[in-house]
């Protein structure tokens, strides 16, 4: 046989980011296809391999092609990890590969032994016997191409095919992963390339919340949402989903079906724009609560210095969330104030002191104790008053804010750390969000 991967759809270098360079057009399969992702929880022990399962035959006897992506169990991922930290301070990434995607072929080869247990037909595929080829940047790899073959000729045969998630080969024949989290990826990537009707992602939650409930105990399951809104929600904090996959779905107008692998209640469609979704303007609140802001004082206000103080930063692979800038000193200089992840704070703070040397700046301050509140919805575009409305509410609320950012469906105000969990909370009673639209 040939090579697995020579054949097939190419799904460009930064695989969600530049899709546009298919080897052929996206086909839609005659007999309707569907892809249903099952993540850790909703394999954890054999019963819930089995309720999958179910589920997964039960789509196939309504007619269906079914493909499905499987987690590793449980915690297996974290477990694995927390495994090879003890063995050495600093694991080789491809080790770590190796070791990793061990997790999913456990899950996929019980899942078609369940599958079979019940008298159908399955097949379990890892990344590398499908042909899902992606770059080789161990432990953050992209997908490049995946190959229809392998897949096509197993549903040809009546089989239900089982993929296992986050994981793919290189051009040299390495097995690679996708990054925590990335078997929604996978999904979506598949979907896309199937052309599949819709891309189920079963999970612990019964969908996509307009805040997180564990804050705001008056949060409301979200029916329907833009990709869009999706991609900002996810960006600002909200942990429903890997925002690759959402970019798949999003390129490829695949729409998502992000449900509870316990019930059959519909969950969130994650789908194109409608009408209906402007109606309200604001559709989700985040928060993001490990930020830290650092300030860089007396840039020269002239061309090239953010280009250069930026560039710094992002060749450390530090990522920098707002930014502002104060021109003062008659338009001499500026004050740039920025935001990363606390995690990221260490290393950002290493950089900037290099900066400051550098540059010759007057010099830099860190506060590493803030968090981001943002409202966010594509009714944004049109409506007026959110931002009053978002301010007053901090305002009456006590709640002081440091920064203000804004895109055009995303409003962010930075505040204190401590004022985080009640910012969200005003935040999402001023939107009325408890309401249903
Ligand atoms: N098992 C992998 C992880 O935990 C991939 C996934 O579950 O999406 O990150
Ligand atoms: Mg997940």
């Amino acid at each position: 046989m040939g090579n697995p991967v020579a054949k097939g759809l190419r799904v460009g270098a930064a695989d969600a980011l530049s899709l546009n360079r298919w080897w052929g057009p996206v086909s839609s399969p005659t007999v309707p296809l569907i892809v249903q992702k099952f993540g850790g929880t909703s394999v954890a022990n054999a019963e819930r391999i089995h309720r999958a399962a179910r589920r997964a035959i039960r789509a196939k006897l309504e007619g269906k092609q079914v493909v499905l992506v499987v987690s590793a169990m449980g915690h297996t991922t974290d477990e694995l990890l927390k495994l090879a930290g003890e063995v050495s301070a600093d694991p080789p990434k491809r080790e770590l590969d190796m070791l990793l995607t061990t997790g999913e072929q456990v899950s996929i080869a019980l899942m078609a032994m369940a599958i079979h247990a019940a008298g159908h037909e399955a097949i379990s595929l890892t990344g590398a016997q499908l042909g899902l080829l992606t770059d080789s940047v161990h432990t953050r790899a992209r997908i490049q191409r995946i190959s229809r073959e392998r897949i096509d000729r197993e549903l040809a045969a009546g089989r239900i095919v089982i993929v296992a998630g986050f994981q793919g080969i290189d051009a040299g024949g390495e097995i690679t992963t996708l990054g925590r989290g990335a078997s929604d990826t996978t999904a979506a990537a598949l979907a896309s390339v199937l052309g599949a009707e819709i891309c189920e992602i079963y999970t612990d939650v019964d969908g996509v919340y307009t805040t997180d409930p564990r804050l705001v105990p008056q949060a409301r399951k979200i029916d329907r949402i833009s990709y869009d809104t999706m991609l900002e929600m996810a960006a600002a904090g909200a942990a429903v989903m890997h925002s690759r996959a959402i970019e798949f779905g999003k390129k490829y107008r695949v729409p998502i079906h992000v449900r509870s692998s316990l019930t059959d209640a519909p969950g969130t469609l994650i789908m194109t724009e409608t009408k209906g979704m402007e109606d309200a303007a604001v559709q989700g609140v985040t928060l993001k609560q490990d930020l830290a802001s650092i300030t860089l004082a007396g840039v020269p206000n002239r061309p090239g210095m953010a280009a250069r103080i930026f560039s710094a930063i992002a060749a450390k692979n530090v990522l920098v969330d707002d930014i502002v800038q104060n021109v003062y000193d008659d338009g001499r200089q500026a004050n740039l104030t920025f935001s990363v992840s606390a995690a990221d704070l260490a290393e950002a703070k290493r950089i900037c002191a290099d900066l400051v040397r550098e540059m010759n700046l007057s010099g830099m301050s860190v506060d590493d104790g803030v968090a981001k509140v943002s409202a966010i919805g594509v009714g944004m575009r049109t409506a007026s008053g959110v931002a009053s409305t978002m301010f007053s509410a901090l305002a009456e609320g006590g709640v002081n804010i440091h920064n203000i950012s804004t895109s055009e469906i995303v409003l962010s105000c930075l505040v204190r750390r401590e004022d985080g969990p009640r910012a969200l909370q005003l935040v999402h009673d001023a939107f009325g969000l408890h309401v249903a639209p």
